[in-house]
């Protein structure tokens, strides 16, 4: 579910499988252009040892997050293997308005949330090289259970069969850089031709 938001900026929605690398590419994005802002959401899901509240995610209780939705605080949000997760609109509507290039990192339902109240919106979806490639990426983070693991694989299977659907640009991140600079001649490209 999304809400409309004030704009002069531009807002990107930036998607992909977990354990693709988009976090690290978002980061870079936003390090190398300075007009680029992310937006931290919220989530309920519990912080793990070496994230930051405030940084990552803002982490919240359940009721919090309740609090959030009732209040209109929320630009989108979405269930996302069993947690909440959501965008405060707050952040964005202030970076919109200062004219800044706002970069959400969302999932796909997120991502069609957005698209809906915001058509204008642009999204990139970052795809791993292949699949055996995401499981190693998985596995080797050590985030989380095999299980869970699994369940993020699944996801990542099914998102990127959406993704072709109805994401603007796709990004292959089977070279870091090159895909950094993708993304950023996407964006960079945004008042030129679209698509
Ligand atoms: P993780 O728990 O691995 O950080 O994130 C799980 C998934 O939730 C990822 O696909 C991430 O893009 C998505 N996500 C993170 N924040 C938001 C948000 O604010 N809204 C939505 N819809 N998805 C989000």
């Amino acid at each position: 579910m999304a809400e409309a938001v004030s704009k002069k900026g531009k807002l990107i929605v930036i998607s992909g499988p977990s354990g693709v690398g988009k976090g690290t590419i978002c980061a870079e994005v936003c390090r190398r252009l300075p007009s680029v802002y992310i937006n931290v959401s919220a989530t309920t899901r519990p912080k793990a040892a070496s994230e930051v509240n405030g940084r990552e995610y803002w982490f919240v209780s359940a009721a919090e997050f309740e609090g959030l939705k009732k209040d209109g605080k929320l630009l989108e949000y979405a269930e996302v293997f069993g947690n909440m997760y959501g965008t405060p609109r707050e952040g964005v509507d202030r970076a919109l308005s200062e004219g800044k290039t706002v970069i959400l990192e969302i999932d796909v339902q997120g991502g069609r949330s957005v698209k809906s109240v915001y058509p204008e919106a642009v999204s990139i979806f970052i795809l791993p090289p292949d699949t055996k490639e995401l499981e190693r990426r998985l596995e080797g983070r050590g985030r989380e259970t095999i299980e869970a693991a699994q369940r993020r694989l699944q996801k990542a299977g099914k998102e990127m069969g959406e993704a072709e659907k109805f994401y603007d640009y796709k990004v292959v991140n089977d070279n870091l850089e090159k895909a950094i600079q993708r993304v950023i001649g996407i964006i960079s490209n945004i008042d030129g031709e679209k698509r």
